[in-house]
């Protein structure tokens, strides 16, 4: 069921557990502001996701409410972690899902980064 961008932070969502140590990751990045990790069931050659560390329910909650410093601390782990994947020569995407319509499943705001290989254009069907 997707989640409502609007509701509130929940502390038993998967990707604070995985911020909390309390589930296992494939962690690929950590700074003070994110943590970078792959997605347990891949769309794309390469497919990792970056969560800040702040309690944000979707891209929506973080746009309003979030520091100008956990702002930019979030954008710049995305980018770092996209540069150290090698992604920026041949090319990647961002992706945010927010919200019922685009499908949002974990209410801890995360982007996603693909890359790896041609990715075809914009959204699928
Ligand atoms: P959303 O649809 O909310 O934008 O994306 C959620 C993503 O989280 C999905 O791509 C899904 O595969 C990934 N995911 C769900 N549970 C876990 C988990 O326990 N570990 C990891 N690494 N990824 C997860």
């Amino acid at each position: 069921m997707p989640i409502d961008a609007t509701q509130a932070y929940d502390d038993g969502n998967i990707f604070a557990k995985i911020l909390r140590g309390e589930i296992p990751s494939t962690k690929v990045y950590e700074d003070e502001w994110a943590c970078a990790f792959e997605d347990i069931n891949p769309q794309a050659a390469v497919h990792t996701l970056v969560v800040p560390k702040g309690r944000y329910v979707s891209w929506d909650d973080f746009s309003a409410s979030a520091s100008a410093e956990e702002i930019a601390g979030f954008v710049r782990a995305v980018g770092t972690v996209a540069r150290e994947k090698g992604l920026v020569e041949p090319g990647y995407r961002l992706l945010a899902n927010t919200g019922g319509h685009a499908g949002q499943e974990v209410p801890h705001l995360h982007v996603h980064i693909f890359g790896g290989e041609p990715l075809g254009r914009m959204i699928g069907g």
